[in-house]
């Protein structure tokens, strides 16, 4: 199994390049937001709690994004690897992802982190806030804070696997075929 996580700050194009990581590599997504705005659409207890959280820009509590992610993980035996988008994004997290798979016998081979300046992350979720629908999109104070959360919470997810010496920082700034490219290197190079 060859297991990835695809790291960087909200806007940092990490939906666009798993799309077509995904396509190339046949990794199972699982993508935290996707998960829980799917919980929303469907409008389930869980969903509706969440809601308050992202609309605000803040990041929905520990126990249910793990929760999501361990049953998503038990149902998706015998993948060839899995893709985490936006999760791990706090450093409890990040334990919890490593000992649930650990106890499926396996680990996360590679961190690909996208490097983008802020001013650029900010012009791009409003560009998106015009076609995702995404309530947490169109407010600028709600694109600060998510910012400020990932700086704050999120960069030590990070700095975990640095110890580990788990972590490819990439240029997220580009043509997006040159930066997936750029990741289809790191993958090969250790796949
Ligand atoms: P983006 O990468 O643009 O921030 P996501 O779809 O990954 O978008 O996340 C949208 C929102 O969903 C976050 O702002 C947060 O409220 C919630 N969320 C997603 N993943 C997690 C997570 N792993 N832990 C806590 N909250 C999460």
């Amino acid at each position: 199994m060859f297991n990835l996580i695809l790291f960087g700050p909200p806007g940092s194009g990490k939906g666009t390049q798993s799309e077509k990581l995904i396509a190339k590599y046949g990794f199972k997504h699982l993508s935290t937001g996707d998960l829980l705005r799917s919980e929303i659409s469907n409008q389930t207890k869980l969903g509706m709690e969440a809601k308050s959280f992202m609309d605000k820009g803040q990041l929905v509590p520990d126990a249910v994004v793990i929760g999501m992610v361990d049953a998503a993980i038990s149902a998706n035996k015998g993948v060839n690897g899995f893709l985490f988008d936006g999760f791990p994004r706090t450093k409890a997290q990040a334990i919890a992802l490593d000992n649930l798979l650990d106890s499926h016998a396996t680990a996360i081979n590679v961190v690909l982190a996208l490097d983008v300046p802020e001013e650029e992350l900010i012009a791009r979720m409003i560009n998106r806030a015009k076609t995702s629908g995404r309530t947490d999109d169109a407010d600028e104070s709600v694109q600060k804070k998510r910012i400020s959360v990932y700086k704050n919470e999120t960069l030590a997810v990070a700095e975990h696997y640095s110890a580990f010496d788990k972590v490819v920082t990439l240029n997220g700034l580009g043509e997006i075929d040159t930066i997936f490219t750029s990741i289809c290197a790191e993958i090969d190079a250790r796949a």
